[in-house]
Formats: C-alpha cells, sequence, structure tokens
C-alpha cells in the first residue's frame, strides 16, 4: 500500500501558518492539488519570516489573496509561467487599515525584499489593487520596485511605486 505524505500543516511564521498560505478558491473549485514540495515551503518560511510577519507586526491582520502556487494551479489562474508564487517565494495581499500605494511605500522603505509590485491600484480607492511581493534566498534580493496598471483591458508594468 503506498503511503501518502501527510501534507505540511504546521507554523511558518507567528502569526502564519502553511494552510493559509497554499489556500486557493481556484483550487478548490477546479480540484487541483496545491500542496507545495518541503523546498518551497521552506521559502514560504523565509516570506513570511522577513516578509509578511513584519507586515503584520505594524499593521495587524492582512488578506493572503495568493500564495504558493502550484503549476497548475498558477495555469488555471493565467499567472506568468516564471512566477515567484510557483517556489513560494511571492504572495499577493492587502490590508484594510493602510492604502495599497501606502502600504507599498512602507515595504519598500522597511524591508529587504526581491519584488514589489503594486497591482491595479486605480488612483481613487484606496483599497482597489493589492499587492504582490516576493522574498528570496538571503543575499539575492533586488529591491525592485514596480508599478502593474490596466490600460484598456491591457496589463502593462512600469517601474518605480506609482500612485
Ligand atoms: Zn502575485
Amino acid at each position: 500500500m503506498a503511503v501518502k505524505t501527510p501534507a505540511y500543516t504546521g507554523r511558518l511564521s507567528k502569526d502564519f501558518w502553511y494552510p493559509e498560505m497554499i489556500k486557493s478558491s481556484t483550487a478548490d473549485r477546479l480540484g487541483i492539488s496545491n500542496d507545495a514540495s518541503r523546498e518551497h515551503v521552506i521559502n514560504l518560511v523565509n516570506l513570511c519570516n522577513f516578509i509578511l510577519q513584519p507586515i503584520r507586526n505594524e499593521f495587524g491582520i492582512l488578506r493572503i489573496n495568493s500564495g504558493y502556487r502550484s503549476p497548475a494551479l498558477n495555469k488555471a489562474v493565467g499567472g506568468s509561467k516564471t512566477s515567484q508564487h510557483c517556489n513560494g517565494q511571492a504572495a499577493d495581499f492587502e490590508l484594510s487599515k493602510i492604502s495599497n500605494p501606502n502600504l507599498a511605500k512602507w515595504i519598500e522603505k522597511n524591508l529587504v525584499f526581491d519584488q514589489l509590485i503594486l497591482e491595479f491600484y486605480d488612483g481613487v480607492d484606496p483599497n482597489s489593487g493589492w499587492i504582490h511581493c516576493s522574498y528570496v534566498l538571503d543575499g539575492s534580493n533586488r529591491n525592485k520596485t514596480m508599478t502593474a496598471l490596466r490600460v484598456n483591458g491591457k496589463t502593462s508594468y512600469k517601474p518605480g511605486l506609482l500612485s
């Protein structure tokens, strides 16, 4: 009888747990498995400890819109083929206490990260859009900031944080 390795269910940082980082309504709906490998769990531990937890400490509870994505899930949500979500290195999130542009600026000023993208903020509604932020192996983080805009239904990326 084949023994299936039980999925990891544990704590990734003080306030972040594995199930929250792999949860996906799309995966549930389509019956896609979204379990991370051991290597990707380690990346999630870093992402939680160095990005998400410091934000949680400063501002309170975040809403994680998307954390880890298996290749099948990434394809289903139309993610980029090289998406750092597929390595457990990136998360999309927001919180109600602070606007997305201000949260992006706080991260830029206070944290070491690989890529920080202010995604689809419309310039009017403070809670429009979300933040994408990634963390890679210590020492390789680029601290690269970008803004994703939807212009005439097409996504374009501009350097820096525009708001
Ligand atoms: Zn993302």
